[in-house]
Order: C-alpha cells, then structure tokens, then sequence
C-alpha cells in the first residue's frame, strides 16, 4: 500500500516449526491502518461495528422482510484504508492485491464452515460487463484456494455497476441473479456460505440468498471482507 519494505522478522518458534515462511504482504505500519472487526462488539446480522452486540436498524428490516438474517460476518472495517485497496484492486484492476487477505480468509472460512459440516462457498458472480472490465473476480480472488460452487450468475440486463449506484437505487434494484443450469440439484438440502467483498446495503447479498433458499438450501449465512 505504501511501497515501503517489509522486514522479515524470524523468530524461535518460527525457526523451530521448520515452516515456510509466509510471505507478507503489509508493512507494520499499513496492517495498523485496517481496523479488525473481531476486536470490537458487532451486529450479528451482519457484522458492522456497533456499541454492544445487537442487531442493528438495517438487520431489523431485512428481518422483518425475509425472517431470516445472513448473520454475516466480516473480518475488517470498510474504512479509509480499505476503501483505497478496493480502490486499488478492483477498479485498477490489479489481481496481485487479492494476495493480502488470502490467507487471512480461507482459514477463517475453512475454520468457521467446514466442508465436512456441509457448507458449500458460493462466490457473488459478477456481471458479464464487469467481468469483461476487470477480467477477475475479485471475491473468487480474494478467497482464492477454496472450492467454489457457482450456483448464481448475473442476469443479462443488469447494465449499470453496481459500485456505481447510490443506496436509494442499489435498495430499489430487482432480483439480478438467475441459478446457473444444475444449482438447484445442487442446493437442495445444502448448507451455503455466501462469498463477497464487501458488506453495503446487504442488498445484494439477500438478493442471492432469495433465489438459493427458493431453491431448497438449509441453511444460508454469508462471509465478506470489509464492512
Ligand atoms: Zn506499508
Ligand atoms: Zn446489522
């Protein structure tokens, strides 16, 4: 982020384990800049930080309108620290950055919904058009060495970005996603983990839970990076 150089730091128990080392990807100065969600009390509808632990007025709603919460969980505050990686990442489109949180995610993931208990990892698809701009997805990228099922896919229509819509339009937006041929033998009776970037509105994420609890899931609960 800063183009500083990272030191390597060895220690002990380092040398002892006889591991690889793993390489970093922050200075110790821009770790401290992302704010850790797990250090403080947060919404367990989905994950924001709050006072006390407690579902905040936005999860009240989605409640309200489809009686279940994603209890999303997200491992990092959207500050201004992280608005400028996404920046950085998705929009300069420079894959090498999925890397930072890599390893940080797949083994809260893996931890958190095993694959013996289930879960299957359902990253949000992107539109063909911002597929065709950015050439990745970013949240195949981020959580990159798990096995992904790619249930949904984006309907044709979807034209406008959704990064480029205000919260009034984003809320208001209809259904975007359509099951891929095969989803539906494939979700009956499964326990889904939704993947993606970033937490905003929920809308879109309630959207893909929607169309996947029609299709028969057990269980849907999602897991992003910021919120
Ligand atoms: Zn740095
Ligand atoms: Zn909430």
């Amino acid at each position: 982020m800063c183009q500083g150089k990272i030191s390597e730091y060895f220690d002990l128990s380092w040398v002892l384990s006889f591991q690889r080392t793993k390489k970093k990807y922050l200075c110790n100065d821009c770790q401290s800049n992302f704010t850790k969600l797990s250090d403080a009390p947060t919404c367990l509808g989905c994950g924001r930080k709050m006072n006390v632990e407690e579902i905040c007025n936005d999860c009240i709603k989605w409640k309200k309108a489809y009686g279940q919460l994603l209890e999303n969980v997200a491992l990092y505050e959207y500050n201004g620290v992280m608005k400028e990686y996404f920046e950085r990442f998705k929009f300069m489109g420079d894959f090498y950055f999925a890397n930072v949180f890599n390893d940080e995610l797949k083994a809260f993931v893996k931890k958190e919904y095993s694959k013996g208990k289930d879960w299957l990892y359902v990253p949000i698809p992107l539109s063909a058009q911002s597929y065709q701009t950015r050439m990745f997805n970013q949240v195949e990228g981020l959580f990159s060495g798990l096995e992904f099922a790619k249930l949904l896919a984006v309907k044709n229509e979807e034209k406008k970005q959704q990064s480029k819509l205000n919260r009034q339009e984003r809320m208001k937006r209809s259904q975007p996603f359509i099951l891929n041929k095969g989803s539906e033998e494939i979700i009956e009776g499964r326990k889904i983990l939704l993947l993606d970037d970033i937490y905003t509105t929920g809308r879109t994420l309630y959207y893909a839970a929607e169309i996947i609890r029609s299709a028969g899931a057990k269980e849907i609960k999602s897991m992003t990076l910021a919120r």
